[in-house]
């Protein structure tokens, strides 16, 4: 019996292809509905669609052209090779959950994991021994199981339950969604307002609008908000963390596995998390005692990612000026069009390559 906690969609993602193999699965979700609250802009690539397939009902937009603005206002305006699109975060995460369920995984809602009974620390024995004299605690009740999947986000009490909380820092992510008249096809990344700043369009009449900061991101926003979307309406703001990824998280401690925002499985460079915790579910699902290797691929891209915001964190506005205008001369703009976000494995080398005078900024990451 396998309990995952947390009916996100990487916990139930997890509960979906553990149950299609067979595995007896039950997840366990604090609230009373899948999908609520919300606190995403939904924004995904197409690598989505290599994952698993999305239901037309749940995208609310695609988008083919994204701007990369600088904080003195310089552009450059990428075509997509593949379209980007916009998820209804609410039917995104329910359609997964019904995906669990007819798979066979049992939905428990109103199910709040509040820790473990009985023995934690065992490590020095077998693992299964160890695990065996301790209880997953739902509701102050144990419920049996033999495995336990913490998808439970990224203030994970699974992970500080177990001792596996690590040193994580966290960030603070808010968004407005604004009636206003946008570009449906085209989304905007704004550096130099907070950490990392969008404009993501639902369509031509509202925008999703938001700031990850490390504090105070609601200044930042109203700041943003000012600069982009003078004269619209706010329908509503959210917000929430969003984990930076530690590359020395550990995974798997006895019988307990993280994974998601739980395992700070999040790309510092967009703050995406939903791909990466999506792969890294399917990584463990391919076989839970080798979940650590399964997984080290997601690891080496969350890496790159982590690499980039370093060095991204340390230029100025007149180097974001600079290599937005190196980019609009040469191929790298061709290499940035073409590659998935997601694998900068796959492109980080190629656009460095293409574009020689990119490396003093690549540098950073160790200046
Ligand atoms: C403002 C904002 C915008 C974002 N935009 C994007 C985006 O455009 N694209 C993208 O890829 N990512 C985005 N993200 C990140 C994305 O939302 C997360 O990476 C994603 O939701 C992670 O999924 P998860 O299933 O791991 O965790 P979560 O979605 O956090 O799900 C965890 C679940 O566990 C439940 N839970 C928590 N504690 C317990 C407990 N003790 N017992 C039982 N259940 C519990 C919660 O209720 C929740 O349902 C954004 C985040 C923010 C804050």
């Amino acid at each position: 019996m396998i309990a995952v906690i947390g009916g996100g969609p990487v916990g139930c993602f997890s509960a979906f292809k553990l149950a299609s193999k067979g595995e007896k699965v039950n997840v366990y979700e604090e609230h009373s509905s899948i999908g609520k609250p919300v606190q995403c802009t939904g924004l995904l690539t197409s690598e989505i669609y290599n994952v698993l397939k999305v239901d037309s009902k749940c995208v609310l937009n695609k988008l083919n052209r994204a701007r990369l603005i600088s904080p003195e206002g310089k552009f450059i305006e990428l075509k997509l090779g593949k379209p980007n699109i916009v998820v209804d975060r609410e039917l995104f995460d329910r359609q997964i959950a019904s995906m669990a369920s007819s798979a066979g995984a049992k939905l428990n809602l109103n199910s709040k994991f509040t820790g473990f009974s009985g023995l934690l620390e065992k490590d020095a024995m077998p693992k299964i021994a160890g695990f065996l004299e301790k209880k997953v605690m739902i509701n102050g009740k144990p419920v049996e199981a033999d495995y336990v999947i913490g998808a439970d986000g990224p203030m994970s009490a699974v992970a500080k339950s177990a001792g596996l909380y690590g040193s994580r820092q966290l960030v603070i992510g808010a968004q407005a969604r604004v009636k206003m008249k946008c570009d449906s096809d085209c989304f905007n990344t704004y550096f130099g307002v907070g950490i990392f700043s969008w404009l993501v369009p639902e369509g031509d009449n509202i925008a999703r609008i938001g700031v990850v900061d490390t504090k105070n991101p609601n200044a930042l926003l109203s700041k943003l908000l000012s600069k982009v979307a003078k004269g619209g309406k706010v329908l509503d703001k959210q917000g929430g963390l969003i984990p930076i990824y530690n590359p020395g998280q550990k995974l798997v401690k006895g019988n307990v596995l993280l994974v998601g925002d739980a395992a700070t499985q999040v790309k510092a460079v967009s703050f995406g998390g939903i791909i990466p915790g999506l792969l890294a579910a399917d990584a463990l699902s391919k076989g839970i005692s080798h979940y650590e290797d399964n997984c080290s691929n997601v690891k080496k891209e969350l890496r790159l990612n982590l690499m980039m915001r370093i060095a991204m964190d340390k230029l100025s506005p007149k180097e974001y000026d600079d290599i937005i205008s190196i980019i609009s001369e040469g191929k790298a703009k061709t290499v940035l069009e073409q590659e998935d976000r997601d694998f900068p494995s796959k492109f980080i080398f190629k656009l460095i390559k293409s574009e020689p005078r990119l490396w003093k900024y690549g540098l950073k990451v160790i200046w």
